[in-house]
């Protein structure tokens, strides 16, 4: 089909949605910060990062931190089972619902003279006079203005005094709240129609603030649609993007890295002349790997994948598959550890135990580090260094070289040499060294 007026993806996903044919150029992200500044929602645990590790060891600089959160703050994706029991939960909702055109309604003009304002029939009435039917997969964006509040939670919230937060805090009375939403009519639209897969709004939620029984959640997550609260400043996104330039049919998801989905980025491509997604290339170590659990990816793998297919194109990841996803369930058996004691040990928290499963060795680490069309690696297994390693090479050279490894990538036996566009799309956590991560992969 030919496009319309350019086309407008919105990607969601911590992870990576695909955009193959996303020969769409500017991205946007619309996705807040996890920090400590980052909106809750009254009374949920807010976001906190502890670092558990910040030095120089021995071989290398290590740093990691532990995170916790409630589901509904920052950008995040309200799944339809959060109001409507036996809807879809976060890891259910299809991929091919994940990235979607945007279609973009601006109700500023009211929501700035009264925060009590709604999205109405007539807005969505006066949308397709415009633009026509909403084209599956639609997320349906709802801007109210009220993005440029986020680092004013009082405002933000429309809270009628600067009490109001603490009070919530410790008791069950909700506090008073006003800020626009999306009214049960027009929710009632949205849910009927098929074209629509979910709708986001750069508010902390989808019924407006004075809501007290929240028909919009119900009604729209009845209906398997998805929620998307805390959207970033939507001022730059387009009342439409336009036609879907591939065949969602062709989607495919790689995985999920088997973390947990808390928060998902959310991220907008608007169109224009030039052309950028991440190739997938991807290089298949099983045979070894399987045969020995210490195998590693050499400079002969590479140079062997190059005179195939000729140099990574920039921006490339290069996925190495060993094979090891198959073991995912078994913990001891994808770790390598060499009996069931070992676990305990690690639980104990004593000494690292002894690990066996396969990486990316040193040698090819320094090659991939030197390439500047790759941006980043990533192996079906818990280390891009392989589990026998004491000294953690491969990061430390990617990692000097600024590349990101993704960890933990689940299977992907029907990933091509080459030819697929992969997206990772971490969590955006503010200072993280690591995160949970959506990965997909668009197959060719
Ligand atoms: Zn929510």
């Amino acid at each position: 089909m030919a496009t319309r007026q350019g086309i407008s993806w919105l990607l969601i996903g911590c992870w990576l949605p695909l955009m193959t044919s996303l020969e769409a150029g500017e991205w946007i992200d619309l996705s807040y910060t996890f920090d400590s500044t980052a909106l809750y929602w009254p009374g949920e645990l807010p976001f906190n990062l502890t670092p558990t590790s910040k030095g120089q060891q021995e071989f290398y600089w290590y740093e990691a931190n532990t995170f916790s959160a409630s589901e509904h703050g920052g950008t995040h994706m309200d799944a339809p089972a959060h109001f409507w029991k036996g809807g879809w939960t976060l890891d259910q909702i299809p991929v091919e619902r994940l990235v979607a055109n945007a279609a973009l309604i601006d109700i500023e003009d009211r929501s700035q003279k009264d925060p009590d304002s709604i999205l109405t029939p007539d807005d969505l009435a006066d949308w397709k006079r415009q633009h026509g039917s909403f084209q599956y997969p639609t997320i349906l964006l709802v801007r109210t203005g009220n993005a440029k509040y986020w680092s004013d939670s009082e405002r933000y919230f429309g809270l009628q005094n600067g009490t109001a937060i603490e009070k919530e805090s410790d008791g069950p009375a909700t506090p008073e709240l006003h800020f626009p939403g999306v009214g049960a009519e027009a929710a009632r639209l949205l849910a009927d129609d098929p074209a629509i897969v979910g709708v986001g709004i750069d508010t902390p939620s989808m019924d407006p603030g004075n809501a007290k029984t929240f028909p919009t959640h119900v009604i729209l997550y009845a209906a398997n649609k998805f929620g998307l609260e805390n959207v970033g400043d939507m001022s730059r996104v387009p009342a439409t993007g336009a036609t879907r330039a591939g065949r969602r049919d062709e989607d495919e998801p790689l995985s999920d890295t088997g973390l947990q989905d808390s928060a998902r980025g959310l991220w907008i491509t608007r169109n224009t002349a030039e052309g950028q997604h991440e190739h997938a290339a991807l290089i298949d170590i099983e045979d070894r790997s399987q045969k020995d659990p210490d195998s590693i990816l050499t400079p002969d793998d590479l140079a062997d994948w190059k005179r195939q297919h000729g140099s990574f194109q920039y921006p490339t990841i290069l996925l190495v598959r060993t094979g090891n996803a198959k073991y995912w369930s078994d913990r001891a058996r994808y770790f390598g550890f060499q009996n069931r004691t070992m676990i305990d040990t690690e639980s104990n928290g004593t000494s690292a135990p002894e690990l066996h499963f396969p990486g990316i060795g040193a040698e090819a680490g320094r090659f991939l580090a030197d390439d500047p069309a790759i941006v980043g690696v990533g192996i079906d297994t818990p280390s891009i260094d392989a589990g026998n390693s004491k000294t953690f090479p491969t990061h430390v050279t990617l990692f000097s070289a600024n590349k990101f490894g993704v960890e933990n990538v689940g299977d992907m036996s029907r990933v091509p040499a080459t030819g697929a566009t992969i997206l990772a799309l971490p969590m955006k956590i503010g200072g993280g060294s690591g995160g949970p991560c959506r990965v997909l992969v668009r197959l060719p």
